[in-house]
């Protein structure tokens, strides 16, 4: 078997969690990690790991057989994932939804042009989460679809208030509501507001001389981030905030409630806990990478989603194998 040669293009959270993962892959071998800024400032997780400036990729077009983009939605992979599928198969996990027809659009031309393949929007959500949204509604004609997310770690949420006055540090955590669940669950069908689907838990730090008061009424009346929300805020040292809250923890739930005949109500829930977001995020790219590079083997060149691969493509194991252990 001649191992899959992964290049890592970004060496952020998911970089590193790519890195982790690529290593307990059998068939797979890691050529390097690529990044914008001076090779020398990166260290990696792996000693071993060799790292390269980005434009050490122009001439390596025959040593990698797919790159997994691990760059920031916001302004990284709008750019990177269409230039990147000029020249390779690339995986990336964009995640800014309402932008997601857009960004296929861009890649899907470079991909045609190039005779290359791209998957985008690999991960948990989107990727694994809208898997199972689609097979709800495929599956439950009449329901509704629920998503819960949390307990998790918001970074927008987190920053949004490290950036007010007064705040040292702060993270910020995204709490599914029991009781919607409960009655989600139950095959009630609710209409769910926002402030009843979720609750926020705020951790801060104060600068020296800082109103806590103030701040927490800050923060509470935040309009579009706390606001529609229950919020609590709880004030602790430094110290407290390094030893408790270092995780990159997530997670949560896709439910479809419904009913297959009046009266007979038929559940299907997904769920995920993370330990790390970006670990977890990293192990699903992986799997993606896999596919990517079986869809690229057979010609089938263009962007493609999560949709669009087949489970078994993810796997490491044979279909014979899939078939005689899994089905
Ligand atoms: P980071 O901010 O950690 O990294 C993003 C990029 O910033 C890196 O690729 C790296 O590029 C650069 N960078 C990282 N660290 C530094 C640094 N110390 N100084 C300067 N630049 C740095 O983002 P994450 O890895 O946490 O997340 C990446 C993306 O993953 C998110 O934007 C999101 O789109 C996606 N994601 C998707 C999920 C899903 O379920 N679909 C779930 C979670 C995340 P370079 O090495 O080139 O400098």
């Amino acid at each position: 078997m001649t191992a899959l040669r992964i290049g890592i293009v970004g060496y952020g959270n998911l970089g590193r969690g790519v890195e982790i993962a690529v290593s307990l892959q059998e068939d797979m071998e890691l050529v390097g990690v690529f990044t914008r800024r001076d090779p020398a400032t990166v260290s990696t997780v792996h000693e071993q790991t060799p790292v390269r400036s980005i434009d050490a990729l122009e001439s390596m077009q025959d040593e990698v057989d797919v790159l997994l983009l691990c760059g920031g939605s916001k302004t990284d992979l709008p750019e990177q994932t269409p230039l990147l599928a000029e020249r390779f198969t690339v995986v990336d996990s964009f995640d800014t939804h309402a932008r997601i027809p857009e960004h296929f659009a861009r890649v899907d031309a470079a991909a045609r042009v190039a005779g290359t393949t791209a998957l985008i929007s690999t991960g948990w959500d989107p990727g694994l989460f809208s898997i199972n949204r689609v097979y709800g509604e495929a599956i439950l004609a009449t329901g509704c679809t629920y998503t819960f997310w949390g307990r998790g770690l918001s970074q927008g949420h987190s920053d949004a208030l490290r950036r007010l006055d007064g705040v040292a540090a702060a993270v910020q955590y995204t709490i599914p509501s029991q009781d919607a669940i409960a009655r989600v669950r139950a095959g009630e069908q609710p209409a769910l507001s926002t402030r009843e689907k979720h609750t926020r838990e705020c951790f801060v730090v104060l600068e020296d001389g800082a109103d806590a008061d103030a701040v927490r009424e800050e923060i509470v009346t935040m309009p579009h981030y706390f606001e529609p929300y229950d919020t609590t805020v709880t004030f602790l040292s430094a110290e407290e905030l390094a030893r408790d809250h270092q995780g990159m923890p997530h997670g949560g739930f896709v439910i479809r409630a419904g009913e297959s005949s009046p009266g007979t109500n038929q559940t299907i829930e997904y769920r995920l806990q993370e330990d790390s977001n970006p670990e977890f995020t990293a192990s699903v790219l992986v799997a993606y990478a896999r596919a990517a590079g079986r869809l690229a083997a057979a010609g089938e060149h263009g962007a493609r989603t999560p949709f669009d691969v087949a489970p078994g493509l993810l796997s490491p194991k044979s279909p014979e194998q899939l078939r005689a252990e899994l089905l």
